[in-house]
């Protein structure tokens, strides 16, 4: 973040504010895997410590009472652009301003911001973006608790939604965005790939739509990247403008920690962090300090991870007690070949969460996930270890039978997220717990 250089700030500026950045040498533009191990943040600034120390504290001094009227004027949104330094722990922080810099690197973002937990976020985003009397349009399905949030709390508050499947076609999102279009259509949501069912959602075409359909007053696109994204899907390039993370999956990638991100234009973000200086939905410093450490391996943890998937699924695919295989680097031809269209113009990986259709149901689930002795019987996803579970059981056993049938989500599905173990031991799990059933 570049700060203004005011004499009246430099105090407070001093600790967090960032030397001219180191962004690009001899006219070479550096990738976000090197930027994470520095950018944002200025050793000299804080004695001399090469990683930023964790700002535990509630409350930042001001130099003089002129800078804190500033700063104020930031934070309540007087003045667009939020606070020029750091006022109070629910409003900025040094180490969420470094963590929410190097977010944003990774898609070119202008801006970030970064919540306590992925549903705080988009919680956050909504209440920012609609009104009573407002339409929400959704690609479905999403996950649950955004679904619940949706339908049942923000439809306490008059907020309309409508929406069309993952999979749908230009005409299809034309048909639904048509009929929304006669209300107020304050916020379009995605969610790609969807959870559980991986299907994929065309932003290109959804983005098309939404400019030919509303013209001047064209409502933001945001969308939930937490499965693929930042290292296999990057929206922002295809037409989004706001993304949503659950830095919980991927990002953190440790299993250890919940947050949520949202990244995008510094309008939009600008709303948004008037939302969140309002209600609180910051992340702390102890989690961003956590989340500093794991974008480092980012990319390392996402690539090995991707690699794994590839092999464990090309294993799966041909064995005798498997029924089929829903992963996103098996697209092809006939009934897939509109999701392989999508993939190949959206996606640059397939990523580590798929879905294992075994041959039978329950019962066979189940014995294959009790016989598991690497892979841990866990929901959650994106984590240096390999979790399996059963959605029909778990994550999603309150949703209605039809709209479980409608999704795919049948008693011998088991969802499997890889981690970044030796890819030959995975193998040999899902070997000796397929031979168990
Ligand atoms: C986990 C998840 C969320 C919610 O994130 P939390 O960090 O658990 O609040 C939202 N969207 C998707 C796709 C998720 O997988």
């Amino acid at each position: 973040m570049t700060r203004p250089t005011e004499a009246e700030l430099t105090g407070i500026e001093a600790r967090h504010s960032p030397k001219p950045e180191v962004d690009a040498i001899g006219g070479r533009k550096l990738k976000p895997s090197t930027l994470m191990m520095g950018h944002g943040f200025d050793p000299a600034l804080s004695e001399g410590s090469l990683k930023p120390p964790i700002f535990l504290t509630s409350t930042f001094v001001f130099p003089n009472a002129a800078a804190g009227k500033r700063h104020f004027e930031g934070v309540t949104g007087k003045r667009p652009g939020g606070a020029e330094g750091l006022v109070y722990s629910r409003f900025n922080g040094p180490n969420q301003e470094i963590l929410e810099d190097r977010l944003g690197v990774w898609e070119d973002a202008e801006d970030a911001l970064t919540f306590s937990s992925g549903m705080s976020a988009i919680a956050t985003l909504f209440l920012a973006m609609v009104k009573p009397g407002d339409t929400i349009v959704h690609s479905g399905p999403l996950y649950a608790a955004t679904e619940t949030l949706i339908a049942r709390i923000l439809g306490k508050f008059g907020v309309n939604y409508i929406d069309f499947p993952a999979g749908a076609t230009r005409e299809e999102i034309d048909a639904v965005m048509t009929k929304a279009a006669t209300g107020n259509v304050a916020l379009i949501y995605l969610e790609s790939p969807a959870n559980p069912t991986n299907a994929l959602v065309d932003v290109q075409a959804v983005a098309a739509s939404r400019d030919a359909i509303f013209g001047e007053n064209k409502p933001p696109i945001a969308i939930d990247n937490t499965f693929l994204g930042p290292v296999w899907l990057q929206p922002l390039k295809h037409g989004a403008d706001i993304v949503v993370y659950s830095l919980t999956k991927y990002a953190g990638g440790h299993s250890d920690l919940v947050a949520g991100g949202v990244l995008g234009s510094k309008e939009h973000i600008n709303t948004i962090r008037l939302m969140r200086n309002t209600i609180g939905t910051i992340c702390d410093p102890n989690t961003a300090w956590m989340l500093l450490r794991s974008l480092e391996t980012l990319e390392l943890r996402m690539s090995r991870a991707g690699e794994n998937a590839a092999k464990v699924c090309g294993y799966l695919r041909t064995h005798p007690k498997v029924e089929r295989v829903g992963y996103l680097g098996f697209l092809e031809g006939g009934d897939d070949e509109r999701q392989a269209d999508i993939y190949r113009r959206h996606c640059t990986g397939a990523g580590s969460t798929f879905s294992l259709y075994l041959k039978g149901g329950e019962a066979e689930a189940f014995r294959f996930l009790d016989a598991l002795k690497i892979a841990k019987l866990a929901v959650s996803l994106g984590g240096t270890e390999t979790l399996a579970s059963h959605p029909a059981a778990m994550t999603h056993l309150s949703v209605a039978d039809a709209r479980k049938q409608a999704l795919g989500i049948t008693d011998n599905l088991v969802r499997i997220s890889i981690g970044v173990e030796d890819p030959d031991d995975l193998i040999a799990d899902m070997e000796n717990a397929l031979a168990a059933i």
